[in-house]
């Protein structure tokens, strides 16, 4: 491909609403444009980079037994209603209706119509187990689309379903793609790690997340260096903390004026922030809810949505706790009257804390829980954190962050009973089908890649992922030697099979040096002056930085060589 030809445009400025990097190097580098909130456009670049991440799923996902169709995207809403959905999917479903009024949504997910599918269609035992899959388009409304194509309203997802006949076949089903899962995200040459995961609305019990780590990635990890244990920080369970004995103290009221938050409060009294209690009002479906947690520790907001049923919640504004008696940054449980209060345990371990008094500027200290104040409910709600102790082994656990990739469920009945999708067992009994769902964001799983591998100056591709893997560029192209050189140089890597591109613009060299980096082709061969001098071409390893030369005769079985060590080293790394 030449440079000139690449549909491609690199931006030098990004519109600030991009706040990652994979957002901003997307657009700078001319792989993406938004359309509108959450809707992108992918271009060429890009095009190619999805192509080739779809292409080790599905030949994973074949070699793991499963079967691709293609379902509908535009789903009636009969199935939804038969499976109870329709009404509890919410806001994120986007719905439409036809010309003759029937109602319509765009599919954000597949377990209708896959479970009408294979009940109508499969009548027997023998016939499983059964995976089928797909890859195409999504649709959800996410209330903050946000991050370009991290989390987008319409984006690329592999879905696939296991139908089994039993427990075990649903067990050896999810371990296979478990399986499958961690070979896809190692032959794509990125790190990451397998967690444990809340279920969330899907259902089911068992679930695992893959998540790509990256600092920037929007999810916690809390894993162990003692065991394998892993999970994500929502579902690990927080450690019980040790009851101290209750205090004997009274409390007393202390001016804090203006002080707000725990650090501030506790570097004013001189105590550790563990020893305040935080206040936090929420306001939710089903009324107006505090949640006391220890100073130190962060809310567990799927923990929360537990305790409410799945209820919607947010925090209550300055004017909805006023309206209630309760200001806030001053908020405390002693008193409090009108509002369901949730205490975390490690609260009521508390031999004596600090509180806010429930009055403007002043806190509350000797408060002793369980004497001073009652919760209507002691629940877990605060988020795992590093230092916990592991709930497997008691070693410290320690933090990371991650862009989740990809989720397994075990959905078990809940979809075949609710639509009635069943097979004869070998006794002659109707049975329903015992499933799994597996899902990986195509689109997400390459924005995830820039987050792990980018720098200052653009996008460092894992080889297995590169829109193109060597770029060459003559230094001048006027220069006729160096453009003859550069042209059949990179005639020969195609014939060889090498993706090449050749920048044969008319441009200064930093421009296209600058492009060749932010665009991110994993090999540069340079070209220029030296080139013709000494029968040289200057090779630039985008990931490590390092720059070598290589004889011009040699270059295109040093650049295959190269090419198929950097190969054997990802596969290597990930034990394939
Ligand atoms: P999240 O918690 O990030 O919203 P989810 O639990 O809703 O994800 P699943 O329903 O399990 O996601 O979807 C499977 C995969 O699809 C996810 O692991 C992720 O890679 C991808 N995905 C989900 N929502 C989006 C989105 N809005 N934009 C891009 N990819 C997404
Ligand atoms: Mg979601």
């Amino acid at each position: 491909m030449l440079m000139s030809k690449l549909y491609v445009r690199t931006l030098r400025e990004v519109p600030a609403e991009a706040e990652t990097p994979s957002h901003r190097l997307l657009l700078r580098a001319g792989f993406i444009r938004k359309t509108a909130a959450g809707i992108y456009t992918y271009l060429p670049l890009a095009r190619r980079v999805l192509a080739k991440i779809e292409r080790v799923v599905r030949e994973e996902m074949d070699a793991a037994g499963g079967q691709e169709v293609l379902l509908p995207l535009l789903q009636p809403a009969e199935i939804w209603r038969a499976s109870g959905r329709w009404d509890v999917y919410g806001e994120e479903m986007f719905r439409l209706r036809d010309r003759h009024d029937r109602e319509f949504c765009l599919g954000p997910t597949h377990e209708e119509i896959i479970t009408t599918l294979v009940g109508n269609e499969v009548r027997s035992y023998r016939e499983l187990p059964l995976l089928l899959y797909q890859i195409q388009n999504k649709y959800r409304d996410e209330i903050r689309p946000r991050f370009g194509v991290m989390r987008s309203r319409e984006f690329i997802m592999k879905d696939l379903y296991s139908f089994d006949r039993d427990e075990e076949g649903l067990e050896r089903s999810y371990q296979a793609m478990f399986r499958a899962y961690s070979r896809i995200f190692a032959r794509l040459g990125l790190a990451f790690r397998a967690v444990e995961a809340d279920s969330g609305a899907i259902g089911g019990e068992v679930s695992h997340e893959f998540m790509v780590l990256a600092g920037t990635g929007e999810a916690t990890i809390v894993h162990c260096r003692a065991c394998a244990y892993a999970a994500n920080a929502e579902k690990a369970e927080a450690a019980p903390a040790v009851p101290e004995a209750p205090s004997n103290v009274r409390p007393e009221e202390v001016h804090t004026p203006g002080l707000r938050s725990v650090p501030e409060v506790a570097a004013f009294l001189g105590v550790p922030p563990t020893r305040l209690i935080k206040t936090l009002v929420y306001i939710t479906a089903r009324g107006p809810v505090a949640v006391l947690l220890r100073g130190t520790d962060n809310l567990n907001e799927v923990k929360l949505g537990h305790v409410l049923d799945g209820a919607w919640f947010r925090p209550a504004t300055e004017e909805e706790a006023a309206a209630m008696g309760i200001p806030l940054g001053f908020a405390g449980p002693a008193g409090l009257q009108g509002i369901r209060i949730i205490a975390d345990p490690a609260v009521m371990a508390m031999g004596e804390a600090i509180t806010g008094a429930n009055r403007p500027d002043y806190h509350l200290r000797g408060v002793v829980p369980g004497r001073d104040f009652r919760p209507d409910e002691i629940r877990t709600v605060r988020l795992a954190q590093s230092g916990d102790p592991c709930p497997r082994c008691g070693a410290p656990l320690a933090e990371q962050r991650g862009v989740e990739v990809g989720h397994i469920f075990k959905l078990g009945t809940k979809y075949s009973q609710a639509l009635n999708a069943t097979f004869q067992d070998e006794n002659g009994l109707q049975r329903p089908f015992v499933m799994g769902c597996y899902g990986i964001g195509i689109t997400r799983t390459m924005a995830a890649a820039i987050e792990q591998n980018y720098d200052e100056e653009g996008i460092k591709w894992p080889l297995p992922i590169a829109p193109y893997e060597v770029i060459v560029i003559p230094v001048n192209v006027n220069d006729a030697g160096q453009w003859e050189k550069a042209h059949a140089l990179y005639l020969s890597l195609r014939e060889a099979g090498v993706e090449t591109v050749l920048d044969d613009r008319d441009e200064r060299p930093g421009v296209k040096f600058k492009d060749a980096d932010l665009i991110g082709f994993p090999l540069r061969l340079t070209v220029g002056p030296r080139s013709l001098a000494e029968g040289r071409v200057e090779v630039k390893d985008r990931a490590t930085g390092e720059v070598f030369a290589w004889p011009l005769t040699e270059a295109v079985r040093l650049c295959r060589h190269y090419l198929e060590t950097m190969r054997a080293k990802l596969q290597e790394r990930a034990g394939l």
